[in-house]
């Protein structure tokens, strides 16, 4: 019987330190004993970070700051390979390919320090270094276990468009690169260890996929190898019913289904970057989410269609990086197409749009917007009717920061009536206010936004009316294939 090949992709967490690594080592040791493994790594976690407030220190002309972060940053990797790599060759050696990978980047920030200009390019070739420095000691890590392993970048596998900071593959051709350089590989018995995050334009500029994009270069790359499953190593028990950052009572849901994981990581649930599954759609690739800390549980399986639940919401998720900004007044109603001009403006920002609702009086539209895109899109609309404003027709654009929004997921919500009633009086309750409401057509979410100090007892309170904090029944606990 052919072998299942899988991808295992393992998270800032994860690889956060020795200890750590050497744990998905063995992780990975064990997996390569059943089959075929190609593994893919975020940068040590906190490492992106750092990495991005150098940069922007750098470019408000504090090359010294920056500086210093490279210092720590080199410091932490070297006390990290000091106690993974024994042999004192090896050591020496992966520390000096590591060393030249920090060169880069400080001439980097010391260009943008002289210059006072940090591109979008040079932006991502900085951040990406992360990656690019965990994955060589991921590999040394495997071959201390006596695994073959080989570091390889991205850039050299997944193919992308030039959308810096948020970049999308281009499937024909990262199949083709992926194929050529891991098939060889893996034929040969080596398990690569892949840099997570990044790709490369077809002319070889650095991309990044967005923050968060490691778990979307591994769908890219399972989709990529015909991969038979998906493994994404976190530092909680797979997908829980809630954020247990908010709800301490949540638990793991044992199968989800894409649409399903997809809304949750659109509203907020950082578990999964919320353009994952997009590259497994076609193929129908199930996707693992495990416990690097825990690997004796079996997580949660993503798959194309989920397994009911029996009572219709499976999970909530909220979102505080979010801003609310609403346009009305008396005057908008019969003002033509206020509604294509305010989306258009959206449209032509890039900025990312999370919910609309529209009052049927047409007096308000309000919708919400990623907080990073807040100031322009208000800023561009209040330009787009400008005119409006004078003559009255439109009598406010206003922006909140302050909100959240709360959103109650699960795909057989649609046809159990009672649903929104439930979620709405549950929140009554507990008094908290709410601003705007909206259900997709699709019917497996209702969101709704309230004001951010209320966003925790809005979802403790929906999380107890629909009793996704019980003890799991068994008979929902499901092997690990
Ligand atoms: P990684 O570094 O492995 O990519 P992330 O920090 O990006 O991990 O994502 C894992 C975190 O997502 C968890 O530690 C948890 O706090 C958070 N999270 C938010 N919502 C959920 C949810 N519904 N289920 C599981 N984790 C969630
Ligand atoms: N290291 C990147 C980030 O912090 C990508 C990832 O971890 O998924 O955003
Ligand atoms: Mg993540």
């Amino acid at each position: 019987m052919k072998k299942k090949l899988r991808v295992m992709k393992f998270g800032g967490t994860s690889v956060g330190d020795a200890a750590c690594i050497a744990r998905v080592a063995q992780i990975l040791k064990d997996a390569a004993k059943e089959g075929p493994v190609v593994a893919v790594v975020s940068a040590m976690s906190g490492v992106t970070n750092r990495l991005i407030e150098a940069a922007k220190r750098a470019e408000a002309g504090d090359g010294e700051h920056a500086h210093r972060i490279f210092e720590a940053l080199r410091k932490q990797h070297d006390t990290a390979l000091g106690s993974l790599i024994r042999d004192d060759e090896k050591r020496t050696w992966l520390s000096a390919s590591l060393s030249k990978i920090f060169g880069e980047g400080e001439q980097l920030c010391k260009g943008t320090a002289l210059l006072h200009e940090l591109t979008p390019r040079t932006l991502d070739t900085i951040s990406s270094l992360g990656e690019r420095l965990s994955a060589p000691m991921v590999a040394g890590a495997l071959q201390e276990l006596g695994v073959p392993s080989e570091p390889v970048e991205a850039t050299e596998l997944i193919v992308t468009d030039s959308y810096h900071g948020g970049a999308d593959p281009i499937r024909e051709r990262t199949r083709e690169r992926s194929q050529a350089r891991l098939r060889p590989l893996l034929e040969r018995g080596i398990t690569p260890v892949a840099t997570g995050f990044i790709g490369a334009t077809e002319s070889g500029v650095l991309t990044t996929l967005g923050r968060g994009g490691s778990d979307y270069s591994a769908t890219i790359l399972g989709a990529a190898l015909d991969a038979d499953e998906i493994v994404i190593w976190t530092d909680v028990d797979g997908v829980l019913t809630a954020d247990p950052r908010l709800v301490k009572e949540a638990r793991t849901i044992p199968e989800i289904s894409y649409r399903e994981a997809t809304e949750l990581a659109y509203f907020g649930a950082k578990v999964l970057h919320p353009k994952t599954l997009r590259a497994v759609e076609q193929a129908g690739i199930p996707v693992w989410i495990r416990n690097s800390f825990a690997p004796e549980h079996a997580g949660t399986k993503i798959t194309p269609k989920g397994r009911s639940n029996g009572g219709g919401v499976k999970a909530l998720t909220a979102i505080r990086d979010v801003a609310l900004i609403t346009i009305g007044g008396p005057g908008i109603v019969g003002l033509p197409d206020v509604v294509g001009r305010t989306f258009s403006t959206t449209a032509e920002l890039k900025a990312n749009v999370l919910l609309i609702s529209q009052s049927s009086s047409q007096n308000d539209i309000c919708f919400i917007v990623a907080a990073p895109d807040a100031k322009r899109t208000a800023a561009a609309l209040r330009k787009e009717f400008a005119q409006d404003v004078a003559h009255e027709k439109v009598e406010h654009i206003t922006l909140d920061p302050n909100i959240a929004i709360v959103a109650v997921v699960g795909e057989n919500m649609r046809g159990t009536p009672g649903v929104a009633a439930r979620t709405f009086s549950s929140v009554a309750r507990e008094n908290v206010n709410l601003i705007a409401i909206a259900q997709g057509s699709s019917e497996s979410n209702i969101s709704f936004v309230v004001s951010e100090k209320d966003m925790k007892a809005a979802v403790e309170a929906a999380n107890r009316e629909f009793g996704l904090g019980a003890p799991v029944s068994r008979e929902s606990v499901v092997k690990v294939s």
